[in-house]
């Protein structure tokens, strides 16, 4: 399953590179779809069936009620992205004092390069030469961002931002949503689709036609893909990973941040169940959980005795 995730993972990843000259040009593309699709489904078909009555009615009520609740949702997640900074290195940031050892560690010296690699506590610091800045743990340059970016997982151009610690749970919501969404109206326009292949008269205007058609292929494109996408993530979050670990680590069965799939998961999604289904986080967890602000991560007890 990681193996394989990684492989597509990466496909993923090269095919968004090549795609980030686009820029925001992205955000209005998904602005495009979601108009299409309203309008296929709320003006074409299930707004003027509301006004049938008896049992198509019910459905049509039900069909606008879920497909605008997850069509809020899914627009909340995707702006958090968007717009949420993945979290950058904080100016001359250093490794913290190791309080069982009561010393600080010996990389915060000025020969930080020459520090042994198999010494085990120090493997997670390392030293980025293009922002001429220590590295935290989990913390990867972007060559598209230009900078270094804290737990980053990958820089997507859907969001023309780089997901990264303080926006990944808004991310896999807007996937999740996503799915959901697209998922809906492939169903809801499934009989609309197939009467387009039928002999019988058809009873609306050539262009909603052309339009439910468009709704329809785009939405059951979307909904495949974004299930391949968010089956792969669900497995790298169970086994708190990112993209560009899983792709690093390729099949080693030791990691040092799995803690177990449910505290791997509160790890991205917070300890609060409130807040596990919206883009944000409680107060609470953002105090009591370091590895939301991006620097520190808890990893097995056992990890450094091995
Ligand atoms: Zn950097
Ligand atoms: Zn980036």
């Amino acid at each position: 399953m990681h193996r394989s995730g990684a492989t597509m993972a990466w496909n993923v990843f090269k095919f968004c590179t090549a795609l980030r000259g686009l820029g925001s040009i992205m955000i209005l593309l998904v602005l495009g779809v979601v108009g299409v699709t309203y309008y296929a489904v709320v003006l074409t078909n299930y707004g003027p069936a509301l006004y049938a009555g008896g049992l198509d009615f019910l459905s049509a009520f039900a069909i606008l009620i879920l497909f605008h609740s997850l069509l809020v949702m899914l627009l909340w997640s995707y702006f958090s992205v968007v717009f949420t900074d993945a979290g950058s290195v904080p100016p001359n940031w250093k490794p913290a004092v190791d309080e069982e050892r009561g010393e600080a560690d010996p990389l915060v010296g000025s020969d930080f390069n020459n520090v042994a690699p198999s010494d085990p506590s120090n493997q997670h610091i390392r030293f980025c030469r293009k922002c001429n800045q220590l590295k935290p743990p989990r913390c990867h340059h972007c060559s598209v961002c230009g900078r270094c970016v804290l737990k980053m997982d990958h820089h997507c151009v859907w969001v023309v931002n780089c997901v990264g610690a303080l926006n990944y749970k808004y991310f896999l919501l807007f996937l999740f949503y996503t799915f959901l969404e697209t998922t809906l109206v492939t169903a809801s326009l499934l009989p609309q689709f197939l009467a387009f292949f039928s002999d019988g008269e058809i009873p609306v205007t050539p262009g909603s036609l052309a339009t439910t058609f468009l709704a329809f292929v785009l939405n059951l494109a979307f909904a495949l893909s974004v299930m391949g996408f968010l089956i792969m993530h669900i497995s790298l979050v169970a086994a708190n990973t990112t993209t560009i670990e899983a792709y690093e680590k390729k099949t080693s069965p030791k990691w040092r941040y799995d803690l177990g799939r449910r505290k791997n998961f509160e790890q991205v999604f917070g300890m609060d169940k409130r807040y596990w289904f919206i883009p944000c986080y409680s107060e609470e967890d953002i105090r009591r959980m370091p590895a939301l602000q991006g620097l520190d991560y808890p990893s097995k007890p056992d990890f450094d005795s091995q």
